[in-house]
């Protein structure tokens, strides 16, 4: 994976937090100094890594957890939400037919990302068109011609042509509408006045949609003055990083080109034609931290507004009057700190699982099918569970997306919990020791 050493740390941190005894000062003291050691091994600018672990800081002991929330959840979605405000917004990118304009220097990776973008459109169909506008060096020339054949698209170059605009204008007159032009441009050792004239005479040759200049994320934390030097000069809808591959540097050149201003739309992630991918700020963290789908750690704590259902479900587990509609309840709020997820910690089904990777990932995909599944149902079945047999079980499992085994599995986690809980409710031993230990109401301290 692409930045492996910072996720690998930042994980480590996370780890930390769902292992560690009380979420103290102490705790989050340790936490933030190694979210900067990670940050600055990843090459992340010292004040950018210095202000988020502030922030990070001042936050977990400034701000309340949502109700029912714990501390340790809430640490972990700070922290997760601080490293993905670094690395900018996602920007939207469509694919439709439309003029793209690559800048760059020498050796960044232009000509290969302007074949990685071609095959990108292709595959949804769009046919694309390359032009080739490197008029210094007669090899980009033959380069990109070979890509255009590998990718299977248009292609247009005229050698004897010195002037990068006068070729652009020459393939857009060419081509047909319909097709996305992708415009490869010779690149500088610097950026100097000669290049930036090139690039202006090109820019009103070609109209484009889009002037996107491409940058090796090699170039660490100094990708971020480049980006600017080039936007303040021609003016940038976006970058694409390439080489992230490779580069230990990688937070550095994505933190750095995010704060530029310049919005990061692809990475190149090797030196073949598929290997480029969109930059989604938050499905890149969530990768990093090796949170299968932090979307849905989110909606956890939106879902925790619902606490009061909850509490409910939690006394209907006690009291042995535990339907389908309060284990919808149970799975919601899972993970919150309240006497429910306490209860639900003494069955060995979901309770225990808690961010190791793997895990983590299987729980919220279990999770999310049987939500699927519940919310097929009829509130007549949720709440009489009696009821889901037979067809109603084909019905509810096509209504969910899911195979009838899934939905039968999902009933016998119901069974099982259900049955735990009538344990425990005529248990009467268990039952005062449980409510000395969680309260009537309040959870333990967090
Ligand atoms: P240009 O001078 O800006 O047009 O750069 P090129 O497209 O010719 O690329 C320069 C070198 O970088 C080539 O050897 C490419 O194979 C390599 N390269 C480009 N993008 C990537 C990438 O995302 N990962 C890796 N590992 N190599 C890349
Ligand atoms: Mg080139």
């Amino acid at each position: 994976m692409v930045l492996d050493s910072l996720g690998k740390s930042l994980r480590g941190v996370l780890q930390k937090i769902a292992r560690g005894g009380a979420v103290d000062d102490a705790l989050i003291g340790e936490v933030v100094r190694d979210i900067q050691r990670a940050l600055l091994q990843a090459d992340v600018n010292v004040q950018l890594a210095l202000e988020l672990t502030q922030r990070v800081k001042r936050r977990a002991k400034e701000e309340k957890p949502p109700a029912g929330a714990s501390l340790r959840d809430f640490l972990i979605r700070i922290i997760y939400e601080e490293v993905r405000n670094i690395l900018g917004k996602e920007r939207p990118f469509e694919l439709k037919p439309k003029r793209i304009l690559l800048a760059g220097l020498f050796g960044q990776g232009k000509t290969t990302t302007a074949g990685k973008l071609a095959r990108h459109f292709q595959k949804k169909g769009i046919r694309v068109g390359l032009v080739a506008a490197d008029v210094h060096r007669p090899a980009a020339v033959d380069q990109l011609e070979q890509l255009s054949k590998k990718v299977g698209c248009d292609f247009y170059a005229n050698r004897a042509e010195k002037r990068a605009e006068v070729i652009v204008t020459e393939a857009l007159a060419k081509f047909p509408q319909h097709v996305a032009v992708i415009v490869d441009t010779a690149g500088r050792s610097g950026i100097d006045p000669e290049l930036i004239a090139e690039l202006t005479r090109v820019r009103a040759a070609l109209q484009p949609d889009e002037v996107i200049l491409v940058l090796d994320a090699a170039m660490g934390q100094t990708a971020g003055r480049s980006a600017k030097t080039f936007h303040d000069a021609v003016g940038l809808t976006g970058v694409i990083l390439t080489k992230l591959d490779g580069s230990a540097k990688g937070g550095g050149a994505l933190s750095a080109v995010a704060a530029s201003g310049a919005p990061i739309i692809f990475i190149g992630t090797g030196e073949h034609l598929d290997e480029l991918e969109r930059f989604d700020p938050t499905r890149f963290v969530s990768r990093l931290l090796g949170m299968g789908d932090i979307q849905t750690l989110l909606e956890r704590f939106e879902e925790l507004q619902d606490k009061e259902g909850a509490e409910k479900a939690a006394e209907h587990l006690m009291t042995g009057r535990f339907t389908l509609r309060d284990m919808r309840t149970q799975l919601a709020s899972l993970g919150q700190m309240g006497p429910f997820s306490k209860l639900l910690s003494l069955f060995p089904t979901f309770g225990a699982a808690k961010l190791d990777e793997k895990q983590m990932e299987d729980t919220q995909s279990r999770l999310r099918r049987y939500r699927a599944i519940l919310d097929s149902m009829t509130p007549g079945e949720l709440d009489e569970p009696h009821l889901v047999k037979g067809d109603r079980i084909h019905r509810i499992a096509r209504g969910s997306g899911q195979r009838p085994q899934e939905v039968r599995a999902l009933l016998k986690y119901y069974d099982s919990t259900r049955k735990a809980a009538h344990g425990i409710a005529s248990n009467r031993k268990l039952r005062r020791q449980l409510e000395r230990q969680f309260g009537a109401g309040g959870g333990p301290p967090a």
